[in-house]
């Protein structure tokens, strides 16, 4: 059988780039830590006819006929979303990160107000207060940054800035960021100086499912996840929060800033956190963690100075500038042309500029959901200082991107059938 039979017809430019991109996703080891493979169950969720369907408004209060359905399905959504966090009320309809991450600003505080985010080039979201972005320009961002020493989290510092700048929130939860969050911490400080504790666990909420990370919840007074990071579900996101929030946390998604929600995408999110409660998802969520201390000892071994020392979740921050003499652009170059996909990062004080930083941020989101393990991870470590040795040497590195895809044959991506191309 033909496969994207009807795409074949209608516009073959597009299905052959799908098809394209399906191969490069199975012949390569993807390690950029935001991303990583949906379930089968999730594309055929998203792929559904729920995209037709206009639903603005909330179940029972719509402003169109026919939600029948689509009612079904967000309620279903959002009791496993209040069940998954432990939250009272839950908003499924946001459109991704950032504006959910919007809404529950516009939600709670006024224009002007004082945010504290942790720094862009310490490891914080652009929408945690950065200077370019709407979160930076709409409210005063006081951004909090890492400890010069131990490039952790210093709770003590962050507690006297916050007496000092008095925020009405502050932000917690990174994207670049390789140790455990201790959420009380935070609780303990908004309640010091009498703000907001709003989480944003887009990157471990994987984690958080699965038992490997604690969760901010139900201390938190709001809280944002995208989907499709280590949860694995569709491009996404939603909003919880506490029951005094939840009606203007609605009103600012709708009418404040969305039209109507995404329902294809709604129901992906129902699947997503329902897998996520199965015993296999909590042993992914194990092994997501053990790859990344597996890989991070590898590369340890191999000279690579790892920021803060190694990792406690998904995600490793390793230098390279210092370490090797290459920054981490070129770095990230050498290992795409051997085929392991990463994205070159700023290291905490980066002497260098943001667009020619010194480091590598990589994950194990992905790779783990193929089924590898720790002795994939001693490969990949070696393959990686040894691209990285080499990196103007186009032989070795295509000598590597084989070996990486004739290993990668053996690690199923889940959501893609290789059979399909034949
Ligand atoms: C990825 C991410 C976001 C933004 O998500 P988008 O869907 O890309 O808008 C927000 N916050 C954090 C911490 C993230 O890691």
């Amino acid at each position: 059988m033909t496969y994207l039979p009807a795409l074949k017809d209608t516009d073959p430019t597009i299905r052959d780039l799908i098809i394209t991109e399906e191969k490069r996703e199975w012949d390569k080891m993807r390690l950029i830590p935001s991303e990583n493979y949906a379930s089968h169950a999730v594309m055929e969720a998203t792929g559904s006819c729920l995209t037709n369907k206009y639903s603005e408004g909330y179940a029972k209060k719509r402003y169109y006929e026919g939600q029948q359905v689509v009612d079904e399905v967000e309620l279903l959504a959002i009791e496993r979303a209040k069940e998954v966090f432990n939250m009272p009320h839950a908003n499924v309809q946001p459109y991704s990160g950032s504006p959910a991450n919007m809404a529950v600003y516009h939600a709670v505080l006024e224009h002007g107000d004082t945010i504290m985010g942790l720094a862009l080039p310490h490891g914080g979201h652009l929408t945690h207060g950065w200077k370019v972005n709407f979160s930076g320009k709409t409210y005063h961002s006081s951004p909090y940054e890492l400890d010069q020493e131990t490039e952790l989290l210093n709770y003590d510092k962050i507690l006297e800035q916050a007496r000092e700048v008095k925020p009405k929130m502050i932000i917690a939860g990174y994207t670049a960021y390789p140790r455990t969050i201790d959420w009380t911490k935070f609780r303990e400080i908004c309640d010091e100086v009498g703000a907001y504790f709003h989480a944003d666990t887009s990157h471990i909420t994987g984690l958080i499912a699965g038992g490997v990370h604690p969760s901010p919840y139900p201390m938190a007074d709001t809280g944002i996840t995208t989907s499709h990071k280590t949860l694995r579900g569709p491009r996404g996101a939603l909003i919880v929060c506490k029951e005094e929030h939840a009606e203007k946390i609605d009103k600012a998604i709708m009418p404040g800033l969305q039209g109507g929600p995404h329902n294809n995408t709604t129901a992906a999110i129902a699947v997503a956190l329902k897998e996520s409660q199965t015993p296999e998802f909590k042993a992914y969520a194990a092994q997501i963690v053990a790859n990344a201390k597996a890989l991070a000892e590898k590369l340890n071994s191999h000279g690579f100075r790892l920021v803060t020392g190694g990792t406690d979740n998904h995600l490793i921050l390793f230098e390279t500038q210092a370490s090797k003499g290459i920054s981490g652009r070129d770095a990230a170059k050498a290992l795409d042309t051997a085929g392991i996909v990463t994205n070159c990062n700023t290291v905490p004080f980066d002497p260098n500029p943001p667009f020619k930083p010194s480091g590598v941020r990589i994950g194990t989101p992905a790779i783990t959901s193929r089924g590898m393990k720790e002795d994939e991870m001693a490969k990949l470590g070696d393959w990686m200082s040894e691209a990285i040795d080499n990196a103007s040497d186009e032989a070795v590195l295509k000598r590597i991107a084989g070996e990486v895809e004739e290993l990668c044959q053996s690690f199923p991506c889940p959501g893609i059938t290789p059979e399909n191309w034949q």
